[in-house]
Protein backbone atom coordinates (compact mmCIF):
# COMPACT_ATOMS: atom_id res chain seq x y z
CA UNK A 1 0.00 0.00 0.00
CA UNK A 2 2.71 2.56 0.93
CA UNK A 3 4.46 1.30 -1.92
CA UNK A 4 1.93 1.82 -4.59
CA UNK A 5 1.17 5.53 -3.22
CA UNK A 6 5.20 7.08 -2.91
CA UNK A 7 5.00 5.07 -6.89
CA UNK A 8 2.14 7.64 -7.32
CA UNK A 9 3.88 10.51 -5.80
CA UNK A 10 6.77 9.68 -7.87
CA UNK A 11 4.90 9.73 -11.45
CA UNK A 12 3.07 12.87 -10.51
CA UNK A 13 6.58 14.16 -9.62
CA UNK A 14 7.73 13.11 -12.45
CA UNK A 15 4.59 14.32 -14.98
CA UNK A 16 5.10 17.54 -13.35
CA UNK A 17 8.59 17.82 -13.83
CA UNK A 18 8.57 16.90 -17.20
CA UNK A 19 5.38 19.43 -17.75
CA UNK A 20 7.84 21.99 -16.55
CA UNK A 21 10.88 21.18 -18.73
CA UNK A 22 8.51 21.90 -21.59
CA UNK A 23 8.33 25.49 -20.03
CA UNK A 24 11.10 25.88 -21.82
CA UNK A 25 9.11 28.10 -24.57
CA UNK A 26 7.37 29.79 -22.26
CA UNK A 27 3.19 29.25 -22.82
CA UNK A 28 2.70 31.99 -20.53
CA UNK A 29 -1.09 30.35 -19.89
CA UNK A 30 -0.48 26.85 -18.76
CA UNK A 31 3.15 28.33 -17.05
CA UNK A 32 -0.03 30.43 -14.81
CA UNK A 33 -1.99 27.06 -14.30
CA UNK A 34 1.18 25.51 -13.03
CA UNK A 35 2.07 27.65 -10.48
CA UNK A 36 -1.17 27.30 -8.89
CA UNK A 37 -0.50 23.77 -8.19
CA UNK A 38 2.79 24.57 -6.58
CA UNK A 39 6.45 24.07 -7.15
CA UNK A 40 7.19 20.09 -7.93
CA UNK A 41 9.57 20.51 -4.52
CA UNK A 42 6.09 21.51 -3.15
CA UNK A 43 3.75 18.63 -3.89
CA UNK A 44 6.40 16.16 -3.40
CA UNK A 45 6.31 17.62 0.24
CA UNK A 46 2.53 17.52 0.48
CA UNK A 47 2.73 14.05 -1.07
CA UNK A 48 5.01 12.92 1.09
CA UNK A 49 3.40 14.03 4.52
CA UNK A 50 -0.25 12.21 2.88
CA UNK A 51 2.08 8.61 2.72
CA UNK A 52 3.34 9.32 6.45
CA UNK A 53 0.14 10.17 8.01
CA UNK A 54 -1.50 6.82 6.33
CA UNK A 55 1.11 5.01 7.81
CA UNK A 56 0.60 6.54 11.00
CA UNK A 57 -2.50 4.84 11.52
CA UNK A 58 -2.32 1.16 12.50
CA UNK A 59 -4.04 -1.99 11.68
CA UNK A 60 -4.63 -1.99 15.60
CA UNK A 61 -6.44 1.19 15.52
CA UNK A 62 -9.27 -0.97 13.98
CA UNK A 63 -9.26 -3.20 17.02
CA UNK A 64 -9.76 -0.71 19.16
CA UNK A 65 -12.66 0.69 17.58
CA UNK A 66 -14.35 -2.41 17.58
CA UNK A 67 -13.13 -3.13 20.99
CA UNK A 68 -15.12 0.00 22.37
CA UNK A 69 -18.10 -1.29 20.23
CA UNK A 70 -18.32 -3.98 21.92
CA UNK A 71 -18.08 -2.44 25.62
CA UNK A 72 -20.63 -0.22 24.50
CA UNK A 73 -22.95 -2.99 24.32
CA UNK A 74 -21.63 -4.77 27.71
CA UNK A 75 -22.23 -1.09 29.07
CA UNK A 76 -25.90 -1.86 27.80
CA UNK A 77 -25.63 -5.27 29.32
CA UNK A 78 -26.66 -6.21 25.38
CA UNK A 79 -25.47 -9.71 25.30
CA UNK A 80 -26.44 -9.93 21.66
CA UNK A 81 -25.21 -7.10 20.50
CA UNK A 82 -22.00 -8.01 22.21
CA UNK A 83 -21.79 -11.51 20.78
CA UNK A 84 -22.05 -9.81 17.28
CA UNK A 85 -19.30 -6.97 17.95
CA UNK A 86 -17.47 -9.79 19.67
CA UNK A 87 -17.50 -11.80 16.29
CA UNK A 88 -16.14 -8.88 14.62
CA UNK A 89 -13.66 -8.26 17.02
CA UNK A 90 -12.22 -11.79 16.27
CA UNK A 91 -12.17 -11.23 12.62
CA UNK A 92 -10.13 -8.31 12.86
CA UNK A 93 -7.96 -9.69 15.33
CA UNK A 94 -7.55 -12.63 12.74
CA UNK A 95 -6.68 -10.27 9.60
CA UNK A 96 -3.79 -8.27 11.58
CA UNK A 97 -1.16 -9.00 9.37
CA UNK A 98 1.59 -8.95 12.12
CA UNK A 99 4.79 -8.40 9.85
CA UNK A 100 3.55 -4.77 8.48
CA UNK A 101 3.23 -3.56 12.07
CA UNK A 102 6.11 -1.27 13.79
CA UNK A 103 8.35 -3.00 15.58
CA UNK A 104 7.02 -1.98 19.55
CA UNK A 105 3.41 -3.31 18.15
CA UNK A 106 4.73 -6.63 16.73
CA UNK A 107 6.42 -7.17 20.15
CA UNK A 108 3.33 -6.10 21.82
CA UNK A 109 1.07 -8.33 19.46
CA UNK A 110 2.62 -11.29 19.63
CA UNK A 111 2.46 -11.38 23.56
CA UNK A 112 -1.48 -10.69 23.50
CA UNK A 113 -2.73 -12.21 20.07
CA UNK A 114 -3.94 -15.36 21.41
CA UNK A 115 -5.44 -14.60 24.66
CA UNK A 116 -7.24 -11.89 22.88
CA UNK A 117 -8.62 -14.33 20.17
CA UNK A 118 -9.69 -16.25 23.04
CA UNK A 119 -11.56 -13.91 24.56
CA UNK A 120 -12.98 -12.58 21.99
CA UNK A 121 -13.84 -16.18 20.95
CA UNK A 122 -15.72 -16.92 23.97
CA UNK A 123 -17.60 -13.51 24.26
CA UNK A 124 -19.00 -14.18 20.62
CA UNK A 125 -19.93 -17.84 21.07
CA UNK A 126 -22.46 -16.64 24.21
CA UNK A 127 -24.94 -14.08 24.38
CA UNK A 128 -25.17 -14.23 28.44
CA UNK A 129 -23.82 -10.88 29.54
CA UNK A 130 -22.20 -12.03 32.71
CA UNK A 131 -20.04 -14.83 30.99
CA UNK A 132 -19.17 -12.03 28.03
CA UNK A 133 -18.17 -9.83 31.71
CA UNK A 134 -16.00 -12.49 32.42
CA UNK A 135 -14.00 -12.55 29.27
CA UNK A 136 -14.09 -8.53 29.11
CA UNK A 137 -11.69 -8.17 32.12
CA UNK A 138 -8.70 -9.93 30.54
CA UNK A 139 -9.89 -8.62 27.11
CA UNK A 140 -9.53 -5.17 28.33
CA UNK A 141 -5.77 -5.74 30.02
CA UNK A 142 -4.76 -7.05 26.98
CA UNK A 143 -6.12 -4.43 24.66
CA UNK A 144 -4.77 -1.87 27.25
CA UNK A 145 -1.63 -3.60 26.43
CA UNK A 146 -2.27 -2.76 22.49
CA UNK A 147 -3.79 0.83 23.21
CA UNK A 148 -0.22 1.85 24.57
CA UNK A 149 1.98 0.97 21.72
CA UNK A 150 -0.58 2.16 19.18
CA UNK A 151 -0.69 5.84 17.65
CA UNK A 152 -4.17 7.61 18.72
CA UNK A 153 -5.32 10.49 17.14
CA UNK A 154 -7.56 11.39 20.11
CA UNK A 155 -7.41 10.56 24.30
CA UNK A 156 -7.96 7.12 25.25
CA UNK A 157 -9.66 6.80 29.08
CA UNK A 158 -8.09 3.46 31.23
CA UNK A 159 -11.33 3.20 33.60
CA UNK A 160 -11.33 1.10 36.64
CA UNK A 161 -13.87 0.20 38.54
CA UNK A 162 -13.20 -1.78 41.95
CA UNK A 163 -16.38 -3.44 42.87
CA UNK A 164 -16.67 -5.86 39.28
CA UNK A 165 -14.33 -8.63 39.30
CA UNK A 166 -16.12 -10.21 42.46
CA UNK A 167 -14.36 -7.69 44.52
CA UNK A 168 -10.80 -7.57 42.98
CA UNK A 169 -11.65 -4.57 40.58
CA UNK A 170 -11.20 -4.72 36.88
CA UNK A 171 -10.54 -2.01 34.01
CA UNK A 172 -11.97 -0.82 30.57
CA UNK A 173 -11.15 1.18 27.98
CA UNK A 174 -13.23 4.65 26.42
CA UNK A 175 -13.10 6.75 24.31
CA UNK A 176 -14.95 9.11 26.32
CA UNK A 177 -13.71 10.42 29.78
CA UNK A 178 -17.03 10.35 31.95
CA UNK A 179 -17.75 6.52 33.04
CA UNK A 180 -19.94 4.47 32.17
CA UNK A 181 -19.16 1.05 33.67
CA UNK A 182 -19.47 -2.10 31.34
CA UNK A 183 -19.39 -4.48 34.06
CA UNK A 184 -22.72 -3.45 35.80
CA UNK A 185 -24.50 -1.41 33.20
CA UNK A 186 -27.54 0.48 34.33
CA UNK A 187 -27.30 -1.43 37.46
CA UNK A 188 -23.86 0.95 38.32
CA UNK A 189 -22.97 2.68 35.42
CA UNK A 190 -21.00 5.70 36.97
CA UNK A 191 -18.76 3.03 38.95
CA UNK A 192 -15.61 3.73 38.53
CA UNK A 193 -13.13 6.26 37.47
CA UNK A 194 -10.44 7.05 35.21
CA UNK A 195 -6.91 5.84 36.03
CA UNK A 196 -5.08 6.71 33.19
CA UNK A 197 -5.30 8.96 29.93
CA UNK A 198 -3.48 7.23 27.13
CA UNK A 199 -2.73 10.09 24.18
ZN1 LIG B 1 -15.76 -18.52 28.29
Amino acid sequence: MKSIKLLMAMSLLLSITSCYAKIGNVRLPEFNSFINVGSPQLVYQEMSSLIDKSSEVSQLKALLDNYFELKDALVKTDGNTASLKAEALLKAINSINKESLAKNEYDEWIKVMKELAFDAEHISETKDAGHQRDHFISLSKNMYSIAKVTKQEEPVYYQFCPMANKGKGANWLSKESSVKNPYYGAKMLGCGKTVETIK
